[in-house]
């Protein structure tokens, strides 16, 4: 058997044979992705999460060379939301069936532990039905040095007070020597790695996630995959929880110290790394495709390249729209399921951990007067 197919049957490749996946034709690529795809979910159903970001503080010590989010304390836009303001953008969400959020923020050294402990057992007394994903591994990190606990102590305490979950980003490229020249003061990837572990043993949800465009080489992102595959069979073997899904998008640069330093990513390069992904990825399920970065119509190409997902509503996504440099904060459910339906496969809600809820109406859905008119490619 040849790589593909190889890749396809389920078994994991090499770094080198990740590498080679490169220089294949990219519609060699694509078909083996889209078979191992339809292979391991369910062929005909393209999933969606209704859902919303919540980014509670745009205020940082990190200084990420690619975010555009991020401000310092005397900035005159710098803020941190009340819970009263955090509460109203719950129930905006839920007022559209959504319960879930996905609520991240910067490291902000001003806020104190007890801040976060008030704020999820605040959230969790008013919105009950809602679950609480947030907080990044960075923002973890941040928390530890605050606090002086250790990890285990503290995810414990987030988990007491209603945290149900770790969204795994800033993974990018999980190599150091990316990461060092993209923000110097960014978590390390034995960090990354050490939170997710320790939030896994614990039963939180996790997923992973991926960013392309640094000016990484072929050989870094296959390392990236493998050690992703790697964390995931130890986690399903020793703690049968591992990541949910898999979520990867594009670098954007607009309004950032990168802007014109690195190289970001074309739709083609997207696709094709996505479709690798879904190759050398044979322990997780559930690749997204990122609207966000790449526009509606990239993500629609996406399901035909190894993605089962169309991600979620988002309602509110602040840091890559904003590196982005477009207004592309949200999507409507209309919008969702028009490009679910029109590139073949019938739309289904799911959950965090991609279990179906329910299938939407779709006729009834598309023939209602679009909501929210946004300017997506
Ligand atoms: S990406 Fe996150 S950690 Fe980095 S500067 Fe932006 S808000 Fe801070």
């Amino acid at each position: 058997m040849d790589v593909l197919e190889r890749a396809v049957h389920g078994e994991a490749l090499s770094t080198d044979e990740i590498v080679s996946l490169y220089d294949l034709p990219l519609a060699d690529t694509a078909a083996a992705a889209h078979e191992a795809r339809l292979r391991r979910t369910r062929p005909d159903i393209v999933t969606y999460l209704i859902d919303r970001n919540i980014n509670y503080t745009n205020i940082c010590n990190v200084a990420c060379n690619f975010c555009a989010f991020y401000r310092t304390k005397r900035q005159g836009d710098a803020y941190v939301l009340s819970y009263q303001e955090i509460g109203h953008k719950i129930e905006e969400l839920m007022s559209l069936g959504g319960r879930r959020i996905l609520m991240q923020g910067g490291v902000n050294p001003d806020l104190p532990f007890e801040w976060y402990l008030d704020l999820l057992r605040y959230l969790k007394a008013h919105y009950p039905e809602v679950r609480i994903d947030a907080f990044s591994p960075e923002e973890i990190l941040g928390l530890e040095k605050i606090t002086g606990r250790t990890l285990h102590e503290l995810l414990i305490a987030l988990k007491d007070a209603g945290l149900d979950g770790l969204p795994g980003a800033g993974g990018e490229i999980l190599v150091d020597e990316v990461r060092a020249k993209a923000a110097p003061a960014r978590i390390r990837s034995s960090d990354w790695f050490r939170i997710l572990d320790t939030a896994q043993i614990l039963g939180l949800y996790t997923i992973a996630t991926m960013v392309i465009g640094f000016g990484e080489t072929y050989e870094q992102r296959a390392q990236h995959l493998v050690t992703i595959r790697e964390q995931q069979e130890k986690a399903l073997r020793k703690y049968n929880n591992g990541f949910a899904a898999m979520a990867m998008w594009a670098l954007q640069t607009e309004h950032t110290r990168l802007k014109g330093k690195a190289p970001g990513a074309s739709a083609h390069e997207y696709l094709q790394q996505l479709a690798v992904a879904r190759l050398a990825l044979n322990n997780i399920p559930n690749l997204q495709a990122s609207w966000p970065s790449m526009g509606f119509k990239v993500a629609q190409t996406a399901l035909y390249y190894g993605a089962n997902d169309f991600g979620s509503t988002m309602l509110e996504e602040n840091v890559v729209s904003v590196a982005a440099g477009h207004s592309r904060t949200n999507a409507t459910l209309r919008q969702i399921i028009r490009h679910i339906s029109d590139a073949g496969f019938t739309s289904a809600e799911r959950d965090p951990y991609y279990n179906i809820l329910n299938y939407p109406d779709v006729e009834a859905v598309l023939s209602e007067k679009e909501p929210v008119a946004l300017p997506m490619a």
